[in-house]
This record gives structure tokens, C-alpha cells and sequence, in this order.
């Protein structure tokens, strides 16, 4: 059980180096947190600092409610899972998970109720007896977390714990750890890379670029509400189209108008603008390649809303199919995601539309979303 608060937290590692940028976070008892942004970005920095392994430069850390800037990492009731495992060569799996409990002087029949009762949420119980040399990387993965797990401790960190694994385990992994975190009912705090990993396990996210973090949102808000263009085409796959174009006001309605195009903003969406001064303005046009469609039907229907393709490439998922196009002003490739039943080919042109209600809009300038929520 634990609650965290980070305040105006800042990393300046030797040479002048700022890792992290006033970070402010309230992290709730029970949330699984994830931090997720491009490599260098500061997850780990920041993992560390609430960990005790980095100083922090400046800022408060408190857990439940008690600062933790000069607390040494044993005495703050975390334990962390690396991407290396770092398990001991020689010793078993038994003796790996029961290490950290003996120099602590926890009781020995405590101990041994501990490792058994992580082994079996952990599905392990066979394998106490084995070396690390003698388990696969799904097997250590396991022994890592057990060995976390028998610590009972307030805050879960993990740092890329399933980078070593390959797709398929990391995948089955990540549904184990989503079901662990239901079951410990402990504070969780996940540094990933991989925005679906991020996704699909973290209660709340943490998006962060060049240290600064962008957005802190559940994953369904980070889709639907992206608070910029960073964030909007980081989330997603494959990632959010991004047009350059005119806000041009035409007989009394809006249209964005990039090369010989025009598309239609609906009313609704002009009525969300957050400024009129983007009226007559470049902005960023969003469009997730899910809510573009090649369907005859649908582009009649929503004809205001549809453009030009000149088809690159195809590319058959076997769920969906990509399209991938060229647009009369628009700099490089755009994609759809469309039915795989499609009669589309490279080296087609035809008209593909979009789901009006799903625009997104971007300043051009800060490239901050320029419409409030629905
Ligand atoms: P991430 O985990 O998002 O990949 P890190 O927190 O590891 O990012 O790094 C953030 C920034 O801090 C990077 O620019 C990195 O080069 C720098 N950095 C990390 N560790 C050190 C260090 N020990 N000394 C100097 N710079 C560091």
C-alpha cells in the first residue's frame, strides 16, 4: 500500500546534462503507472530517482506522505525489476528469491512461506531446485518478479523488465504482470519504450519527451484526447496521419485546404476550436489511418471529407489492410488502415474520406491540440 508524490522534480546529471524536467506527479495507492517515451527520454532517470539509486537534483519525493529525497533505496519499502535480471549464477531459484530476505533477518519459516506463495502465483514451483543457467528467459523473468514479490514491498518498479524476451513471451508476460498487479493490489510503476506495452497495462500513462513529461492520461484519453502531436503520433499504430493545411473559411463554413484539397471541418468540431486565431491559419490536421476509409459507401457518404489517393503500396495485416498513398500537398506517405477485403491496389488513384467526427488539430507553431474535449 502506497501513495507517491513527485514535486517539481528535476535530474541535472555531471556535465550539465538535465535527464528530467520539473516532473509532478501524484501517483494513487494501487495504480499501475507506466512511464513510456522514446529512449533518452528520462523514464529511467526518473524510476531511479524514486528507487534511491539517482539522486534527485532537486524537487520532493514522498511515499505515503513521507519525503524520500535522502532515504537510502533498503530503507524504502520498493523493489525494482531490471531488464537484466540479475540473478546469481550460483545459486537456485530458492535460494535467488530467498537472498534479499536473509540478509534482512527475516524469520526462516517466514522465508520459506514467502517463496512458496510467490512461486505459486508465479507458476514456478518446480523450478526452485534449478540454476539460472538452466531456466529460459520467460523462466528468469518469472524468478526476477518472485524475487521482488517475497520483498512484500509498498511500490513495484520495473525498468523494461520484458525487453529480453521475445514477442510472443512478451506478450503472454504482459497479461502475467497486468494479473500480478490485480493480485498484489500494490503500487506499480512501469518504464517502457513501447507505447503498446504502455497501453494495454498502465492504468494512468506517463507520456515524456527530452524529459518533460507530455501527458499523464489513461490510455483511452491519451487516443482519444492526445495534448499534442508528439503525443498524438506516438500513440497508435500504425501512427496518426499528420497533414499540414489552411484553416480557410469558405460561405460560412471551415475546410482545411492543403494542395488542391479541400476538406471540411464539421461545425462541431469549429465549435471546439480553443482560439479563432487559428482562423486563416496553418494548423496540423490528425487523422488516425483507422478512421480513413476506401469504401465506396463511405466515401459518397462523407464526400466533404474525402481526398485524392494515389496508392503507393498495400500491405494485407491479415485483420486489416494498410493503405499507403500519396496526397496532392501532402509531404511524404499517408496511410489507411481499411477492410482486408479490399479492391485497392497499388498504383490506383480513387478518393478515400475521413471519419469527421474523429479529426484531431493541431497549433503549427506548439503543435498543442487546438480543440477542447467533446
Ligand atoms: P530513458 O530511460 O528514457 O531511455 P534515461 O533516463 O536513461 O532515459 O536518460 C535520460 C537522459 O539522461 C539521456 O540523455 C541520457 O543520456 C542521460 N543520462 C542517463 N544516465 C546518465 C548518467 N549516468 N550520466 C550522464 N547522463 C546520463
Amino acid at each position: 500500500m502506497a501513495s507517491l508524490s513527485l514535486k517539481n522534480i528535476n535530474k541535472v546529471y555531471p556535465g550539465n546534462v538535465t535527464a528530467v524536467k520539473d516532473f509532478n506527479l501524484e501517483i494513487a495507492d494501487e495504480e499501475f503507472i507506466v512511464l513510456v517515451g522514446p529512449s533518452g527520454c528520462g523514464k529511467s532517470t526518473t524510476l531511479r530517482m524514486v528507487a534511491g539509486l539517482e539522486a534527485i537534483t532537486s524537487g520532493e519525493l514522498y511515499i505515503d506522505g513521507q519525503l524520500m529525497n535522502k532515504v537510502p533505496p533498503k530503507k524504502r519499502d520498493i523493489a525494482m525489476v531490471f531488464q537484466s535480471y540479475a540473478l546469481y549464477p550460483h545459486m537456485n531459484v530458492y535460494k535467488n528469491m530467498s537472498f534479499g530476505l536473509k540478509l534482512r533477518r527475516v524469520p526462516k519459516s517466514d522465508i520459506d512461506r514467502r517463496v512458496h506463495e510467490a512461486a505459486a502465483i508465479l507458476g514456478i514451483e518446480d523450478l526452485l531446485k534449478r540454476k539460472p543457467g538452466a531456466l529460459s528467459g520467460g523462466q528468469r523473468q518469472r524468478v526476477a518478479l518472485g524475487r521482488a514479490i517475497v520483498r512484500e514491498p509498498k511500490v513495484f518498479l520495473m525498468d523494461e523488465p520484458l525487453s529480453n524476451l521475445d514477442a510472443k513471451l512478451r506478450v503472454q508476460m504482459r497479461t502475467e504482470i497486468t494479473k500480478l498487479h490485480r493480485r498484489l493490489k500494490t503500487t506499480f510503476i512501469y518504464v517502457t519504450h513501447d507505447q503498446t506495452e504502455a497501453m494495454t497495462m498502465g492504468t494512468r500513462i506517463v507520456v515524456m519527451k527530452d524529459g518533460v513529461i507530455q501527458q499523464v492520461d489513461t490510455p483511452q484519453n491519451l487516443f482519444d484526447h492526445p495534448a499534442n502531436k508528439f503525443v498524438a503520433t506516438f500513440i497508435g499504430t500504425p501512427q496518426m496521419n499528420i497533414i499540414r493545411a489552411k484553416l480557410t473559411p469558405r460561405e460560412g463554413k471551415m475546410y482545411a485546404v492543403f494542395g488542391e484539397n479541400a476538406v471540411r471541418i464539421p461545425d462541431l468540431t469549429v465549435k471546439r476550436l480553443k482560439s479563432d486565431i487559428y482562423i486563416g491559419k496553418d494548423v496540423y490536421l490528425g487523422i488516425r489511418p483507422e478512421n480513413l476509409s476506401d469504401e465506396a459507401e463511405f466515401v459518397a457518404e462523407n464526400s466533404l471529407y474525402s481526398f485524392e489517393a494515389k496508392v503507393d503500396m498495400t500491405e494485407l495485416m491479415g485483420s486489416v489492410t494498410y493503405l499507403y498513398f500519396n496526397v496532392n500537398g501532402v509531404e511524404g506517405n499517408l496511410v489507411a488502415s481499411v477492410d482486408p477485403r479490399t479492391r485497392t491496389q497499388a498504383g490506383q488513384t480513387l478518393r478515400v474520406a475521413m471519419d469527421p467526427a474523429r479529426l484531431h488539430l493541431f497549433d503549427a507553431e506548439t503543435e498543442e491540440n487546438i480543440l477542447f474535449d467533446e
